[in-house]
């Protein structure tokens, strides 16, 4: 049998699979999102449903799944996956984001998509960086749920500014008809996966080209939300 040596990417501890990349201990330690809206996964007093902001003004998707804030431990893993050249690290974030999805899938919280799609890096990040960050770690999880992983249906129609440093404002108009999708969504139950969600506004872009195509319901996943 081959045995590897692994060790966790946060606490450095020997691991008992190395595949897992975190340990029990420091995943039971995250702090997860809580007393949070369903829908933006922004703090809310009403529990479980959703929140003002979202019923005066419904965002295109129905659900934002984020493992924990934008914050250390994750954020500090994140940094390191996109900008230390780190690709190892996707299957670790891959698999806490596993975890809990099927926690609240477990609950009932959420379906399992039809498909899963990702937001598209930027050409010259991606090119820069040498892999891309979002297919990392959106082929590990295809496998395990047994979903489809399609990143050939929405693409980038030109380049984009960064959207780090832009205006909320700003960010609208460089996102406008940013993305392409391609393929048939009618009835389709659909997940988009990006690594942060900050002002939701890519999402916003890439949910609206969905369900204008017909898909009946969008899931936002990410590792983290900025809160
Ligand atoms: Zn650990
Ligand atoms: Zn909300």
């Amino acid at each position: 049998m081959l045995t590897m040596v692994g060790y966790c990417w946060l606490c450095h501890q020997n691991l008992y699979f190395a595949y897992h990349g975190i340990c029990h201990v420091c995943h039971q330690k995250l702090k997860r999102l809580q007393n949070v809206c369903p829908r933006c996964a922004q703090p809310s007093e009403s529990k479980g449903i959703s929140c003002g902001r979202c019923l005066r003004h419904p965002p295109p998707w129905q659900q934002l799944i984020a493992i924990t804030d934008y914050a250390p431990p994750l954020s500090q893993l994140i940094h390191r996956y996109k900008y230390q050249n780190t690709p190892q690290l996707a299957t670790a974030l891959a698999r806490l984001f596993l975890l809990h999805w099927l926690q609240g899938y477990r609950e009932g919280r959420w379906h399992k998509p039809d498909s899963i799609l990702g937001i598209p890096p930027h050409r010259k990040k991606r090119w820069q960086r040498g892999f891309d960050h979002i297919a990392l770690m959106a082929h590990p999880l295809s496998r395990w749920l047994q979903c489809p992983y399609q990143p050939d249906l929405l693409q980038r129609s030109r380049a984009t500014l960064a959207q780090r440093g832009l205006s909320a404002a700003q960010r609208k108009t460089n996102l406008k008809h940013a993305f392409l999708l391609q393929g048939d969504f009618i009835d389709k139950h659909v997940a988009i996966f990006d690594d942060v969600i900050t002002t939701g506004t890519t999402l916003h872009e890439a949910s609206q080209l969905l369900i204008r195509a017909g898909a009946r319901s969008v899931q936002a996943w990410a590792i983290c939300r900025t809160l």
